[in-house]
């Protein structure tokens, strides 16, 4: 497989990380849509079960199409290998489950995508794995909830939806000094913004479904680490149970690739514009991005990340009916749970993604029931602020 000079530059590696040519020599990368293999003599057959020819063998193991997104994502992250599964829940689940055993322990902040904290909350206990939340920002929590069997550290930074950004750094660091591994889910910052394995973490996960699809068509997810985290953990599990995706989302994935750079940027100004303009705004009582220098962490964001964030949080004076005016009002974004798409998204976290969770559990995390998560999509910003400005007029 092709593999890019170390010199090139990740807007380069987006385009041309892990192409895989066929004799055919195609300029766009091929879709294999095969499940399966054949092979020109029953040695060779036998050699690539013995792993001695390393070619493919099973679409639930892998795939050239699926090989050419791994690769380029490895490239992309600096990581040693990767394994790509079939949504980023998916990914997660396994990134978390497949190293562990009854009797381990899982420290994971509290901030999480709801289905995240429902893998921690519930899952794992049933299984025998103890947990414990702590508020993320605060080190001395994850220090305190280290203890003898602790295996795993997990978060995602910026959280998700208030964008609090932690320290990946010191965090790594903490469950490094207990014998433990830090996962980091990177979707809020993606792989242009922040690369937690750079920064400490042992494992980092995506949902390839937010931005590196980013024009709403498919799910995906991936899991990047070393060969030894792989190679002892995820291989096996991931053969023989199965969440593989598929090679069309694969395909699709590794198309979004090659735009990941030019989107994120452009929708990254779009969303600090949008930021600048409601922070001053009457009807807006709290406003969270990350990159302005009132963000609760800016010189953090400063010290971990290379730009700021695709979303914006922000809080509507009058709660609840204040918010969903707002959201009723928007002509140009579109009210969905998703983000990172091409088209912008505003989500009312406390009747949605949070709804889930105890009004105490809400307040906590300062889900308050005014507060919005704007998505930045690819409309011209004047757009999006005139629309936003208007909807604001009526809440
Ligand atoms: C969406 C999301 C996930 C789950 O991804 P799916 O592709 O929907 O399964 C996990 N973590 C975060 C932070 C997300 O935003």
């Amino acid at each position: 497989m092709s593999k890019s000079p170390a010199t090139y530059r990740p807007e380069t590696r987006l385009v041309h990380s892990g192409t895989l040519r066929s004799q055919y020599g195609e300029t766009s990368e091929a879709l294999f849509l095969t499940q399966g293999y054949v092979y020109n003599s029953a040695e060779e057959c036998e050699a690539r079960f013995k792993g001695e020819d390393p070619g493919f063998i099973y679409s639930r193991y892998s795939n050239p199409t699926i090989a050419m997104f791994e690769r380029r994502m490895i490239e992309l992250e600096g990581a040693e290998a990767a394994r790509s599964a079939a949504t980023g829940m998916a990914a997660v689940t396994t990134a978390i489950l497949a190293p562990l055993k009854a009797g381990d322990h899982v420290v994971a902040s509290r901030a999480l995508f709801g289905s995240c904290l429902y893998v921690i909350q519930d899952l794992l206990p049933r299984y025998g794995i103890e947990t414990t939340l702590v508020d993320g920002a605060k080190l001395d929590e994850w220090q305190r909830a280290l203890r003898p069997n602790t295996k795993t550290f997990f978060l995602e930074s910026p959280t998700n939806p208030t964008l609090d950004v932690l320290d990946i750094p010191s965090i790594a660091e903490i469950a490094h000094s207990g014998g433990a591994r830090l996962v980091v889910d990177n979707v809020f910052a993606t792989p242009i913004w922040q690369s937690p394995l750079a920064l400490g973490a042992d494992v980092v996960v995506y949902s390839a479904t937010k931005h590196i699809d980013g024009q709403g068509r498919c799910l995906g997810g991936i899991i990047l680490s070393s060969e030894a985290f792989i190679a002892e953990h995820l291989h096996n599990f991931m053969r023989q149970t199965g969440p593989s995706i598929s090679p069309f989302n694969a395909w699709v994935l590794l198309k979004g690739l090659e735009t990941l750079g030019v989107r994120v940027r452009a929708q990254t100004d779009t969303a600090a514009r949008v930021a600048d303009v409601l922070a001053s705004h009457p009807k807006i009582s709290r406003l969270v991005y990350p990159g302005r220098e009132d963000h609760p962490q800016a010189a953090l964001v400063k010290k971990q990340m290379r730009g700021g964030s695709t979303l914006v949080g922000f809080e509507v004076k009058g709660g609840k009916a204040a918010a969903f005016r707002v959201l009723n009002e928007l002509k140009l974004a579109k009210i969905s749970n998703n983000l990172g798409d091409a088209k912008s998204l505003v989500t009312h976290p406390a009747t949605t993604t949070h709804q889930r969770l105890k009004p105490e559990d809400r307040a906590a995390l300062g889900i308050s029931e005014g507060f919005i998560r704007f998505s930045a999509g690819l409309e011209h910003a004047d757009d999006l602020i005139e629309d936003l400005t208007a909807a604001l007029e009526k809440a």
